[in-house]
């Protein structure tokens, strides 16, 4: 199951402080040489070899005074929803102010594990302050100092114990996402595939929508579709819709095998579209990307051409992804993009006989070798899959060390162009044989 940790808090405690020191190491890994925007809230963070999304709430908060507090309180709502841990984060050189106390009312009829983080234990006589916030009633407190990142190594350990560790894929139908930016046409698409709307299916006086999974079985289609349209209609305060939707997409992205990326062909690809992509990308996710409202656009026979260069250059250097151009109004290749998220799954599961593997990618490597270094040539030997729950390989070499990203890319390549991965992320190690 995904794990989510959600920081809340009031505005200046140093939510944002901690969230970046959180994903630092790992966005310094993946994002590298990808240069994805990095003015995001949310990320993927690593302790002690457990993998879990972190979100700063703080950054969807609204700036009118008006809907500030309404805002905030209705995020840690959400979270106490939505997030597997809470984070609640105070300021000991302020004390308690009526906002945190207003905040630890609502997290103590959380059934969630809340830790209390009292920030800004920048030495050692603050610790004592911070005693003041065991007044919340949310027991332990943990001194932090998300500046120099003191006391925050403590704090992980704990929060890591409380994650369910379920094994993923316990259900076998594949599980595919539609994710997307408001009015792209999520619900219209489940809607038409369903065949009648939705929404209107909410029968029972006070149930909400939160059975996001629904279980398609018809047309020799069998597969759960996971909504995270319609969404926005629990919330309020409208500055909260962003957070909202944020909180749901990564979640169901995480249960997902394939994610179905729609974006809306008059306003093309946007930095939120590229959020979901490389969330999905960096979880491993098969994906596929739904150009919807095509009947808007004026073609010509360079029409496609142009939009996927143009999807390309965005989500680059993984390119290898099907694009599928829909009509959901006028139900044109609906079921093409279904297929094609059928086929990233099979993509996915693959699994190269090690002897095939070895016959294509030996020669190549033989006939385009990792560049020497200092003198020294890598020889690689052997070639293997290694299970997973995505494709990864192992190459067995004598210098493992020496192999740069260039020719990690090259490798990649290659398999693609010789197993066809579309779709899907694939890994690749070298490794001392
Ligand atoms: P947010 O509004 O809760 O996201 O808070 P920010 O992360 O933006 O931090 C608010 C202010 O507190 C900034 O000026 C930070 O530099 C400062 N700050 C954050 N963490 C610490 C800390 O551990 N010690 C000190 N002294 N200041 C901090
Ligand atoms: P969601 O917010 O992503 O769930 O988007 P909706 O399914 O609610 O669709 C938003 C709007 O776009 C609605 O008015 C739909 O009728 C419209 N829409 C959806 N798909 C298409 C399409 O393929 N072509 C056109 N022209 N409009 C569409």
């Amino acid at each position: 199951m995904s794990n989510i940790v959600a920081i809340v808090g009031r505005p200046n405690v140093g939510k944002s402080t901690l969230f970046n020191r959180l994903i630092e190491a790992r966005k310094a890994i993946v994002d590298d040489f990808s240069g994805v925007t990095r003015d995001r809230h949310y990320g993927v963070s690593e302790w002690t070899g457990h993998d879990f999304t972190v979100i700063d709430t703080g950054g969807y908060v609204a700036n009118s005074d008006d809907v500030f507090e309404a805002a905030i309180r209705e995020q840690v709502i959400i979270a106490i929803e939505e997030a597997s841990v809470i984070l609640f984060m105070v300021d000991v050189t302020t004390g308690i102010t009526d906002l945190d106390d207003e905040i630890a009312t609502f997290l103590r009829k959380s059934k969630k594990p809340v830790f209390v983080v009292s920030n800004k234990v920048d030495n050692n006589s603050q610790q004592v302050e911070s005693a003041t916030f065991y007044g919340f009633g949310l027991g332990d407190i943990y001194n932090i100092s998300a500046m120099t990142g003191s006391g925050t190594g403590e704090l992980l350990d704990e929060v890591v114990k409380t994650f369910e560790d379920v094994p993923l894929e316990q259900n076998t139908l594949p599980k595919y996402t539609i994710a997307g930016r408001p009015n792209v046409g999520k619900s219209s698409i489940i809607n038409t595939l369903l065949g009648h709307d939705r929404n209107i299916v909410t029968p029972i006086a006070g149930t909400t929508r939160d059975s996001i999974h629904i279980h398609y079985n018809q047309f020799g289609h069998d597969f759960m579709l996971i909504d995270t349209a319609g969404m926005r209609k629990k919330t309020k305060v409208k500055e909260n819709i962003e957070f909202y939707s944020v909180m749901r997409t990564i979640k169901a992205i995480e249960e997902s095998d394939v994610v179905i990326l729609m974006i809306d062909a008059v306003e093309g690809i946007e930095a939120q579209d590229v959020n979901i992509f490389h969330l999905a990308e960096k979880n491993k996710k098969g994906i596929v990307i739904v150009v919807n409202k095509w009947d808007l656009i004026e073609k010509n026979n360079k029409t496609t051409k142009v939009f996927e260069d143009l999807i390309h250059q965005k989500i680059a250097p993984f390119t290898d992804v099907p694009i599928v151009f829909t009509s959901v109004l006028e139900k044109q290749r609906i079921f093409k993009a279904i297929e094609a998220a059928n086929k990233v799954y099979e993509n996915r599961n693959k699994k190269i006989p090690t002897s095939k593997l070895n016959d294509v990618m030996l020669p190549i490597i033989e006939s385009f070798p990792p560049p020497a270094i200092k003198g020294k040539y890598v020889k690689i030997k052997y070639v293997t899959q290694i299970s997973g729950i995505a494709p990864m390989f192992a190459f067995f070499c004598n210098l493992p060390q020496y192999i740069k990203e260039p020719y990690m890319r090259f490798i990649e390549n290659k398999l693609r162009e010789n197993f066809d991965f579309q779709g899907v992320p694939i890994q690749i190690f070298f490794r001392q044989k």
